[in-house]
């Protein structure tokens, strides 16, 4: 399940799909749909209409207790997706169990985004639609699921959005608008003729929508953009605005769109289901609201965390030892010696490092590197070549403040690449309850995503030699240092009778470079062991 990753972390089915046994089992009109593939694994045939709406109903019922009734010709949700879009909302309100107020703009005969954020949250809704078909439909869905109390469905002119929904309500304010808009501008777009990558399959599953479902004139983007103008009236009056987008080249264009009306607070994120990716924008023009990271930094952060490291095992730390103490080094502990080796290699590699306070019985040295040293040979041509390829400019190190404990030892600057965005997500074609989106629930992967591709093809670092590169006979100390490749922190500690060498990321220009060196440092500490 590649793309599940980014499936929003408190989604139920994230790491837990659908059981369709179990489901099959207990409810007989969606057990017609399940068959038995080759090799044996109950599969759904997301080709069809009806067995995509028989497991949407099923879900509803059985994880929401909610009972709804769709047509075969209009947009069929599917779960998995339309829970992560809400998640993504009380992420932005803070709104988990807490009544609050939103406006779901284009309900669908589903009106599922109100029956999930009421069910769910004990949330307020004004559901709004254009479509005589599906105003009915989700009003008898409402009725049906006694939450009348919770969901209002109004019936709106085509042409309007918000403003004609908000009028006789002067006074109230909204925490959220949420959208899910007719994402294609004709039926060529809709048939996937202009999608980005014509040599990606053609969606595996049926489009349900309906003409005024999937299309709206200009596409989802002028739909947003009518959006981001009734919004340019109304703003305190919600407190954030947001919308899902089926194109990810959407994005850029709406939150330039943003920037030029001067909004103050805008957010994005991406959600994935199977080979479906979609994404989201929000908006705002409150002070106090909290705006979440985009879905790669966080990522990029929970990265940044997590230390590498490698062991050194008993048996080869006598070795170390002794050639520690063949270098001179008089230390007894395991730590000290190998601290002392690390400490040489360093010193070779003009890796500018200094020992920094630790608990007892440990060693900390904090690195600093201003060029790259440990890739040789080919290896370095390979990676010289790949990068005028593909970077054939790097960013210049921006000098800052320091503001991390360690970096205070040294001058700390930030990198421009932490702030550059992923963008080997691929869009995705398709919008209506189409069978990529529905992988989520199939219990499919179809294969490597490109963003799990993209963890094999590692940048390099994107600049061998920073500007400023010192002399050779350079202070160990970073003190003076203004540019480098990046910093971190490396610690040597017992654990039983073995040594374990952490590195933790402090900041620069790219992980991969640390990751480098750590392999170099282990395959050299390694290779003197077996040498001898
Ligand atoms: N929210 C549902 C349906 C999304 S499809 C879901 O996520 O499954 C988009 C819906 O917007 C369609 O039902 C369409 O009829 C409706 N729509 C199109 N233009 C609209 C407008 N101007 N105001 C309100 N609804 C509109």
């Amino acid at each position: 399940m590649a793309l599940n990753k980014s499936m929003h972390p408190r989604n139920r089915y994230k790491d837990k799909p659908p059981d369709f046994t179990y489901l099959a089992s207990k409810y007989p009109d969606f057990q017609q749909h399940v068959h038995t593939s080759l090799t044996g694994r109950p599969v759904v045939n997301f080709k069809e209409p009806e067995a995509v709406r028989a497991l949407t109903c099923t879900l509803l019922k059985e994880d929401f207790g909610l009972t709804i009734e769709i047509p075969l010709e209009r947009l069929i949700p599917t779960v998995p997706l339309r829970l992560n879009y809400i998640h993504w909302v009380e992420d932005l309100i803070d709104g988990q169990k807490q009544p609050r107020r939103g406006i779901d703009i284009g309900t669908g005969a589903s009106c599922i985004y109100p029956l999930l954020g009421a069910t769910m949250n004990g949330w307020y809704f004004l559901a709004t639609e254009v479509d005589d078909i599906c105003f009915n439909y989700a009003t008898k869905n409402v009725e049906q699921n006694n939450l009348s109390d919770l969901i209002k469905v109004v019936k709106v002119p085509q042409k309007t959005l918000l403003m004609d929904a908000l009028k006789e309500e002067t006074e109230i304010v909204y925490d959220f608008c949420m959208c899910n808009p007719p994402f294609f501008a004709n039926q060529l777009e809709a048939k996937g003729v202009n999608s980005r990558n014509s040599r990606r399959p053609p969606p595996s599953s049926v489009n349900t929508g309906g003409v005024t479902e999937i299309m709206a004139e200009g596409g989802e983007l002028e739909f947003v953009k009518r959006i981001i103008h009734d919004s340019l009236q109304l703003k305190k009056r919600l407190r954030w605005y947001s919308c899902m987008l089926g194109k990810k080249c959407s994005l850029a264009p709406l939150k330039e769109e943003l920037r030029k009306q001067g909004v103050p607070k805008v957010a994005h994120t991406e959600f994935c289901q199977g080979r479906t990716m979609r994404w989201a924008l929000a908006w705002s023009f409150c002070d106090d609201v909290i705006v979440p990271s985009p879905p790669n930094k966080k990522r990029k952060l929970e990265k940044m965390r997590k230390p590498l490291s490698f062991t050194l095992t008993e048996a080869g730390l006598k070795e170390l030892q002794a050639k520690a103490s063949a270098i001179g080094c008089a230390a007894h502990s395991p730590v000290d010696s190998v601290t002392a080796l690390l400490e040489k290699n360093l010193t070779d590699l003009r890796v500018l490092h200094k020992r920094v306070p630790c608990r007892k019985q440990e060693q900390s040295l904090f690195l600093t590197a201003v060029e790259n040293t440990w890739i040789h040979g080919r290896q370095k041509r390979r990676e010289q070549k790949r990068q005028l390829r593909e970077l054939p400019r790097a960013p210049h190190c921006a000098k800052t403040s320091s503001e991390t404990a360690v970096a205070s030892t040294a001058p700390a600057t930030t990198s421009a690449s932490t702030q550059t965005s992923n963008s080997s997500e691929d869009s995705s074609e398709n919008k209506a309850a189409s069978a990529p989106e529905l992988a989520g629930q199939q219990q499919t992967d179809s294969g490597a995503s490109s963003s799990e591709k993209s963890k094999h093809n590692i940048p390099g670092e994107q600049k061998e030699v920073v500007e400023h590169v010192p002399d050779e006979d350079v202070d160990m100390d970073s003190g003076s240092v203004e540019h480098f490749l990046f910093k971190c922190l490396l610690n040597v500690m017992p654990e039983e009778s073995d040594v374990v060498i952490e590195m933790h990321w402090v900041e620069g220009h790219n992980k991969d470079l640390m990751n480098q060196l750590c392999t170099y440092l282990k395959n050299t500490l390694l290779k003197s062991v077996t040498k001898s």
